[in-house]
């Protein structure tokens, strides 16, 4: 029998943005939201089946500890959510003289939950092979970190017809091959084609549910891995406006998003997007 994830993830990544202030701005707008929301009728399991997680700035992971714990107690629905922190990062080495880096170890000591790996920002700028992304999982692994492993395909590679192409090798370059254990236990993955990453430009529901489905395909007759049970997000200029239709496709099991997950109300509204997936 095909087991189906049972959660849906709204992750939001933050990249270099958002201040101090930005933040608590960020935590007051999100509890106002969800107040506002639970006017009309939620599905009573909504909170125990969606996922809240947040990837601030390294140095305002601390930050993020105070507000969720804060804001917990003061609004039930913010407490309701549960909300987990991780990071953007981390490094493919266990520790040493890596001047700037932050081990998987400080990560874990530092209450994160998740770490993302592979995301298109860090393969184009910062030159991250498919060998250190690698490295990078099994660190995370090591320290029971969650991965949010990130795979996707530019926009000449896609007229190319070669999407499919990419995402087999970028799976099969990093993750054949690991624990499978710790790969069904610790791995989410998240299709961000990179022509719809901070451009607008978002994925047909049609064509990312293609894909998520060419990637479920992919884990189970290459990988060895249980494909159909294994989350999947899509990221790439998701907005309040179409993540319904987004999660609205049965291989979608949540989104990862950037610029729309930095205000308050925006990250709620995604958030209770999450119903579509219930009933
Ligand atoms: C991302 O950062 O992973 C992302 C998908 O960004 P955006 O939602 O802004 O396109």
């Amino acid at each position: 029998m095909i087991t189906r994830p049972s959660k849906t993830y709204i992750v939001g990544n933050w990249k270099m943005n958002q201040s101090k202030f930005d933040i608590d701005a960020f935590f007051k707008a999100l509890s106002q939201e969800l107040l506002a929301a639970s006017k009309e009728t939620l599905p009573p399991n909504l909170f125990e089946t969606t996922e809240a997680w947040i990837a601030p700035q390294f140095v305002h992971l601390h930050q993020l500890y105070v507000d969720i714990s804060l804001w917990s107690t003061s609004s039930p629905f913010v407490g309701q959510m549960k909300m987990k922190y991780g990071a953007q990062n981390s490094s493919h080495k266990e520790k040493g003289a890596f001047t700037g880096d932050v081990s998987a170890r400080a990560l874990a000591e530092s209450g994160c939950h998740f770490v993302i790996v592979g995301h298109s920002e860090r393969r184009a700028f910062f030159k991250e092979s498919p060998e250190i992304l690698r490295e990078k999982v099994e660190m995370a692994f090591a320290q029971n970190l969650k991965v949010i492993f990130c795979i996707g395909e530019t926009l000449e590679e896609r007229e190319q017809g070669k999407a499919v192409e990419v995402v087999l090798n970028q799976l099969t370059q990093s993750i054949k091959g690991l624990d499978q254990s710790k790969c069904h236990e610790q791995l989410i993955f998240a299709y961000e084609p990179v022509w719809a990453i901070g451009t607008g430009r978002t994925a047909t529901p049609e064509q990312a549910q293609e894909m998520h489905a060419h990637i479920r395909k992919i884990l189970s007759d290459e990988l060895a891995l249980e494909g159909a049970t294994m989350p999947i997000l899509y990221g790439g200029s998701v907005t309040p406006d179409n993540v319904h239709e987004l999660l609205r496709q049965q291989d979608i099991n949540g989104a990862l998003v950037g610029g729309a997950s930095l205000k308050g109300a925006d990250y709620a509204k995604l958030y209770l997007a999450a119903k579509v997936k219930i009933g």
